[in-house]
């Protein structure tokens, strides 16, 4: 029997093989995976030439309100694979000459994947791509089965992540768990253009938000190396939920973004990831048609 208690929603939930629980993600043991192919809207470092092996989880552990993939991870679309199911789709997308495998929102699959890395550990550098909602314990059982740690800092405050993602104690964990994954990666290994080791924090640069941006930007400074790779997102489009809050309702305007750049200038930092303002758009959100599942 497993009794949940993965994230820091701590449901202690049964969750069976197949059957979908009745915790906070509401998802099975076995991983729900809406989509398998290769991406190549990640950072220039994962996407490579070839793409990255992008594996799509179902259900979320946070459900914010202005979420892209809504349909996945709200509305849970996707299908129940087995371990050996799940390591055939890992070796399908090697095959395709994927750059890594990028778990994507995997923090409610944990023990599913470690198990399943445990058996089979892919070529290719594995990438833990999550919403940064991860306890300390989860991500220490991952040491070293990944290669690569991609975890969102969304807020700082626990009142804005109370708000838009029903988590108050949001960074109170985020920054616990990046600073359990810097631990475990030490240096950024970049060959040939292609990360290989390392981590990168990312940022998704809210509309009238951009204060939880310049505080997140200063706890990195204060915690982490300058060299730190950090990746600014300015893609925000207003989707899901948003019509709750009118604030959400627009894309971010240049000036939000060239304060929260500014800031990382201020600060000192080596490396970073900048976006267009104009890739904000629902044309890169994938399809989730099982494709590769
Ligand atoms: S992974 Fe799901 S069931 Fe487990 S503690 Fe988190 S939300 Fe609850």
């Amino acid at each position: 029997m497993f009794i949940c208690n993965l994230c820091p929603r701590k449901c202690s939930v049964e969750r069976k093989e197949n059957e979908y629980s009745k915790g906070f993600c509401g998802m099975p043991y076995n991983a729900v995976v809406a989509r398998a192919a290769l991406h190549f809207w990640e950072e220039p470092v994962i996407s490579g030439k070839n793409g990255s092996g992008a594996v799509f989880f179902s259900g979320c552990a946070m459900r914010c309100i202005f979420c892209q993939n809504l349909e996945i991870s709200h509305k849970k679309y996707g299908k129940t694979v087995s371990q050996e199911q799940f390591i055939d789709i890992i070796k399908r997308l090697e095959e395709q000459g994927a750059e890594n495998i990028n778990l994507v929102n995997p923090t409610h699959f944990t023990a599913f994947i470690r198990s399943a890395l445990e058996k089979y550990k892919p070529s290719v550098p594995v990438v833990y791509n999550t919403g940064g909602f991860d306890s300390v314990e989860s991500i220490k059982s991952l040491d070293g089965l990944v290669d690569i740690y991609l975890p969102d800092i969304k807020y700082f405050d626990g009142e804005t992540a109370k708000k838009y993602s029903a988590c108050e104690n949001y960074f109170e964990f985020a920054s616990k768990a990046v600073l359990e994954m810097k631990r475990q990666v030490k240096t950024d290994i970049i060959e040939n253009g292609i990360m290989k080791r390392g981590l990168i924090i990312r940022h998704l640069v809210l509309p009238k938000n951009t204060d939880q941006s310049v505080k997140i930007l200063n706890w990195i400074a204060d915690n982490l190396p300058k060299s730190t790779y950090i990746s600014l997102m300015s893609q925000y489009t207003p989707c899901g939920r948003v019509y709750k809050y009118r604030e959400l309702n627009r894309r971010i305007v240049s000036a939000e973004y060239s304060n929260v750049l500014d800031e990382f200038e201020r600060l000192g930092f080596e490396n970073g990831f900048m976006q267009q303002r104009n890739s904000a758009d629902t044309q890169f959100i994938p399809k989730f048609d099982l494709t590769g599942v």
